[in-house]
C-alpha cells in the first residue's frame, strides 16, 4: 500500500488532485482487502467443534499412503500433503497399528514432528480386531507412543468392533476397555472411541457395554453404504446413543471417485466443475452427527481437491441428496432382497439368507475384505458354501432370487479373497521384524 501511494504522489501535479485520487485509491485498497478477506473466509477449511476441540473437518487417512516403487512409503510425498494439509487448516491424521506393515505411525509421527504437538490431532487404533493367541494393550499403546514420537493420543480407537472382535474386547483377562479408560484418565489419551465393521445389532450390544465410555465411533459411511451396508441404520443407532459418528471409507477406498462414465455424465450434468470424489464428501457432509471425515489419501492432487471441497460452502440439495441415492440403486446393481426372511424358515441348513445375500451384493460391488472378515464370524456350516442347491428358498421367494445360483458365485468369490487368519500372521510377522530392525 506504502509503495503505491507513494507511486501515485509522484505522478500527480495539484493538491486537489492528489487528495482525491488518494482517497479514490484508498477506497479501492479497502475494497480490494475486504474482498480478499471476504475470499479467504470463503476458502477457509470448514471446522467442527467436538467437545473442547476444533476440528478439520476433513481429517487424513493414512492406511493408503504413496508407495515408491520398491512398495516403501514415499515420505517426501507424505511429508508434501501433510504441509498442504497442515498449510490449509487441515488438523486431523488416522493412523493405526497394522497400517502399512506397521510403518504409517512411524512415518506420520515423524513427519508430524516438526510441527508443535498442540497444532494437530494425533489418532491412531489398538489391533484387537486381529487374530491372535494373547491381547496386551499396554505393550501395544507403550509401542505406539515410542513409534510416533508423541507422549499422548488426542484421539485413540478399539479397531473394528465386530461380530469376530467383541469377544475380545469384552474379555476381562485381557482387560483392554479398562486399560484404555485408565489412559485416558493418565492424559496419555485425549478421547477414547472405537471403529466398527459390525452389523448393527453387534453394535449396539457394544453401545450398552462401552456404557457411555466410547466417545465416538468411526464407521464406513458413504451415500452407497447408506443402504448397501446397513449405514442408515448405523448412522441413527449412533445418534440414538448420543455418539459423534467419525467416518471412514468416504468415497469407498476410491471407488466412488471412478464411477462409470454413464454416472459420471450424470453428476457432471448437475455440477460441471464438481468431481465425483466431492459428490461423495458434501453427502456426508450434510448429516449432523457426521463430526469427522476421513479420507484415505495417496497423493498431493487427492488432498488439493479434497481440500478444495472442503473449503467452500457449497452444499447438495435436497434433490442433489436424493439424486445421489437414486444414482446408488443403479450402481449396486444388486438382487433385490427386501430381508423379508420367508426362505429361512424351509432352508435345511439353516443358512441366514437375507445377511448372505446383503455380503453378496456388497463384495459383488467392490470386493473387499470388509465382507469376508465378517463371514469369518460365522461357523463352517452357514457359510454360503454350505448350500446344497435344493431350491427350496427361491421356491418360495417373492422378489424371484436364484439364490442357490448366488451362494454358489459368492463361495467362488470368498475362495479367490485370502483369510483374514493369513492377513493377521503376515501382519504379526511385519510387527515383529520392526522390532528388529
Ligand atoms: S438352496 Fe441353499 S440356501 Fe436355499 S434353501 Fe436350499 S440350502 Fe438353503
Ligand atoms: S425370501 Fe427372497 S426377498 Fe425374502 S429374505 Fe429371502 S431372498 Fe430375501
Amino acid at each position: 500500500m506504502k509503495v503505491r501511494l507513494i507511486t501515485l504522489l509522484s505522478n500527480t501535479t495539484s493538491v486537489q488532485g492528489i487528495e482525491s485520487r488518494v482517497q479514490y485509491q484508498i477506497r479501492n485498497l479497502v475494497i480490494e482487502s475486504e474482498i480478499r478477506l471476504a475470499e479467504k473466509r470463503y476458502m477457509a477449511m470448514q471446522m467442527n467443534q467436538f467437545k473442547d476441540e476444533n476440528l478439520s473437518r476433513l481429517g487424513f487417512g493414512a492406511m493408503r499412503l504413496p508407495l515408491k516403487e520398491n512398495k516403501e512409503i514415499d515420505e517426501a510425498q507424505v511429508k508434501e500433503m501433510v504441509d498442504y494439509a497442515m498449510s490449509h487448516g487441515v488438523n486431523y491424521f488416522d493412523t493405526a497399528y497394522p497400517y502399512h506393515d506397521g510403518k504409517s505411525e512411524i512415518v506420520m509421527g515423524k513427519i508430524l514432528s516438526a510441527y508443535p504437538r498442540d497444532s494437530y490431532y494425533l489418532a491412531t487404533k489398538y489391533p484387537g480386531h486381529q487374530v491372535a493367541n494373547s491381547y496386551n494393550p499396554e505393550e501395544i499403546f507403550e509401542e505406539q507412543l515410542k513409534k510416533c514420537g508423541v507422549e499422548y493420543f488426542d484421539f485413540y480407537l478399539l479397531h473394528n468392533v465386530y461380530e469376530n472382535s467383541i469377544g475380545v474386547y469384552t474379555d476381562k483377562r485381557w482387560g483392554i476397555m479398562d486399560y484404555f479408560v485408565k489412559q485416558k484418565e493418565l492424559g496419555r489419551i485425549k478421547y477414547l472411541g472405537f471403529s466398527s465393521h459390525a452389523r448393527p445389532d453387534c453394535l449396539e450390544e457394544f453401545l450398552k457395554y462401552a456404557d457411555g465410555r466410547m466417545d465416538f465411533c468411526q464407521i464406513q459411511l458413504n451415500y452407497l453404504d447408506w443402504t448397501l451396508q446397513d449405514g442408515k441404520e448405523k448412522y441413527e443407532l449412533l445418534e440414538k446413543y448420543n455418539v459423534p459418528v467419525w467416518v471412514m471409507e468416504s468415497v469407498r477406498g476410491g471407488r466412488l471417485a471412478n464411477l462409470s462414465k454413464e454416472e459420471t455424465e450424470k453428476l457432471l450434468a448437475h455440477r460441471p466443475n464438481e468431481s465425483t470424489a466431492a459428490w461423495s464428501l458434501r453427502w456426508l457432509m450434510g448429516l449432523p452427527n457426521v463430526k469427522m471425515i476421513l479420507s484415505g489419501m495417496s497423493d498431493t492432487e487427492q488432498m488439493k481437491d479434497n481440500v478444495k471441497t472442503f473449503s467452500e460452502g457449497d452444499p447438495l440439495s435436497e434433490e442433489e441428496r436424493a439424486f445421489l441415492l437414486e444414482l446408488a440403486e443403479g450402481m449396486k446393481g444388486a438382487l433385490p432382497c427386501t430381508a423379508c426372511r420367508y426362505c429361512t424358515k424351509g432352508c435345511p441348513m439353516g443358512l441366514d439368507i437375507p445377511r448372505l445375500i446383503s455380503g453378496y451384493n456388497d463384495i459383488r460391488f467392490s470386493p473387499g475384505l470388509t465382507v469376508a472378515m465378517q463371514l469369518d464370524a460365522l461357523p463352517d456350516d452357514k457359510l454360503p458354501s454350505a448350500c446344497i442347491g435344493c431350491g427350496a428358498c427361491s421356491r418360495i421367494c417373492p422378489q424371484k432370487i436364484d439364490i442357490p445360483a448366488a451362494m454358489k458365485d459368492f463361495t467362488a468369490i470368498l475362495t479367490k479373497l485370502p483369510k483374514w487368519a493369513d492377513i493377521c500372521r503376515q501382519r504379526a510377522a511385519a510387527a515383529k521384524a520392526l522390532h528388529k530392525d
